[in-house]
C-alpha cells in the first residue's frame, strides 16, 4: 500500500493544516481578520463564520481532527472554536484559549488544556508542547498580556482576548518531524534546543534578528524551512495577486541573510493554501 503523504498548507499568520491524508491538524486558525479600527472602544469581534469557511474550502479541507492553538490572541485563536465546532475536533491550547472554546459552547471533552511536558496523539501525530514565552510587541511591552480566566464569550473586545501562555509545538510522524517555533526568537538555552525536525516552521514576526533565527536551522537540522507569520493580519486575506506584507517584517532582508548564512537550506514560501510536501 502506498504510504500516505504529510503535506502542509498555509492558513495565513501561524495558521496551517497538516494532513496525512487520514488525519488532519489545524493550527492557529485566523482568517478572520481584526483590523485596527475593531480595537476602538465599543467595538466587538467574532469569527466570520464565511470566511474561515472559503479559505478551509479552497485547502480542500473537508476534516479536521484537531486544532492546536500557540496562544489566546485574536490573530491565534479567534476561528479555534468555529472550526472545532464544525468538524467535531478536539481544541487544544493553554487555560486561556480553553476559556474562548468554552465560551463559544465547547463541551469539556471538546476541550484539551495544553501543559509543557504533555504528548498528544492524533493519528499517527505525536505532538508535544514546550514553553516560549511571548515576545513584547513594543518598548518592552506586551498588549493583552495575562490570562483569560473565565469563558469568554463572543463577539467580544478584541482587548479581551489576553495572551496566556504560548507554546511551541513539536509534531512527530512516522514521515517526519516537524517544529512549528511560535515566537521569532532563539535563546542557547531555550527549550527547543534539542529537538531535531526535519521541517521547521518559523514565526519570523518580531523576530529578534534573522541571523538569531538562523541558529534555530542549526539546532534542528531542518532541511526545509517554512517562514510564517509575515502576511498583514490587520488586513482581511487576499484570495488573488501578491500576500500583503506586515509592515517591517523585512522578507526581502530575510531571504538575503538565509541565502548568505544558511545556503544549504530549503526555504519555502508558499501561498495561502498551496500544498507543501512534507
Ligand atoms: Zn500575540
Amino acid at each position: 500500500m502506498a504510504q500516505a503523504k504529510l503535506s502542509f498548507k498555509w492558513l495565513g499568520i501561524s495558521g496551517f493544516v497538516l494532513s496525512d491524508e487520514k488525519t488532519t491538524l489545524v493550527f492557529d486558525p485566523a482568517m478572520t481578520r481584526v483590523g485596527l479600527l475593531d480595537f476602538l472602544p465599543f467595538t466587538t469581534v467574532q469569527s466570520d463564520k464565511d470566511e474561515v469557511d472559503y479559505w478551509l474550502e479552497r485547502c480542500g479541507v473537508t476534516s479536521i481532527d484537531a486544532v492546536f492553538v500557540n496562544h489566546a490572541h485574536t490573530d491565534h485563536v479567534i476561528d479555534a472554536p468555529y472550526v472545532a465546532r464544525k468538524f467535531k475536533a478536539k481544541l487544544y491550547g493553554s487555560s486561556s484559549v480553553m476559556n474562548v472554546g468554552r465560551g463559544q459552547g465547547l463541551n469539556n471533552d471538546q476541550l484539551q488544556e495544553v501543559s509543557v511536558g504533555g504528548e498528544w496523539k492524533v493519528g499517527d501525530f505525536t505532538i508535544a508542547a514546550f514553553s516560549t514565552p511571548h515576545l513584547p510587541h513594543v518598548l518592552g511591552i506586551t498588549l493583552m498580556d495575562g490570562d483569560i480566566t473565565s469563558p469568554l464569550t463572543s463577539p467580544t473586545s478584541a482587548w479581551n482576548y489576553r495572551a496566556g501562555e504560548t507554546f511551541s509545538y513539536y509534531i512527530s510522524h512516522p514521515q517526519g518531524n516537524i517544529l512549528f517555533q511560535a515566537i521569532g526568537r532563539v535563546t542557547d538555552d531555550d527549550p527547543l534546543k534539542d529537538l531535531k525536525a526535519d521541517t521547521l516552521l518559523l514565526t519570523i514576526a518580531n523576530r529578534v534578528s534573522t541571523e538569531n533565527l538562523i541558529k534555530r536551522f542549526n539546532t534542528t537540522g531542518a532541511k526545509t524551512v517554512i517562514p510564517l507569520h509575515y502576511d498583514n493580519f490587520f488586513k482581511k486575506m487576499k484570495r488573488e495577486g501578491e500576500i500583503d506584507e506586515f509592515w517591517g517584517v523585512k522578507t526581502g532582508e530575510f531571504k538575503e541573510s538565509v541565502s548568505k548564512k544558511a545556503a544549504g537550506v530549503k526555504v519555502v514560501w508558499p501561498g495561502y493554501c498551496e500544498g507543501v510536501g512534507i
